[in-house]
């Protein structure tokens, strides 16, 4: 897409830190960095998020996944990793063009938050939910 700085970047248009790179896929440097090897890994095809892709566009996505995670984890010595993909601007996206955060982790403090707001649970209510998602 024209429009779309990742596009942009995939084409060689702008300048990128990358650190992966194959027929399918590109793994770059996140500019604003959250922790210290924060790296994106996006497909070369150009989609919206996640949500806009088949299972096979996703698969040749998420195999590398791990490979370049495990890179990242190498070189920076972290403890961890967090690896998420926001899909709209409701859930955080501001790219869109499907991007895969790998954000390396060093210690609870590391300026990401994920706060996840645990309620009781209502086994009625998870059943009921469960069926919707299944029938969807
Ligand atoms: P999200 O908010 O999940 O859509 O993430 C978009 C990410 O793209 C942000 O973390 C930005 O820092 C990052 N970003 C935006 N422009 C560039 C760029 N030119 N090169 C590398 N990362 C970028
Ligand atoms: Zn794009």
């Amino acid at each position: 897409m024209s429009d779309c700085i990742f596009c942009k970047i995939i084409a060689g248009e702008i300048p990128a830190s990358k650190v992966y790179e194959d027929d399918q896929v590109l793994a770059f440097l996140d500019i604003s960095q959250v922790t210290p090897g924060h790296t994106l890994l996006v497909p070369k095809e150009h989609y919206r998020n996640l949500l806009e892709m088949d299972p096979n566009s996703a698969s040749c996505l998420f195999a590398q996944a791990p490979v370049v995670a495990k890179k990242i984890m190498v070189a920076t010595k972290a403890s961890g990793m967090n690896i998420i993909s926001n899909c709209e601007e409701v859930a955080g996206q501001t790219v869109f063009h499907t991007h895969v955060h790998l954000v390396p982790r060093y210690s609870a403090d590391d300026d990401l938050k994920l706060d996840f707001i645990a309620h009781e649970p209502d086994f009625d209510k998870l059943a009921q939910v469960a069926e919707t998602i299944k029938n969807a």
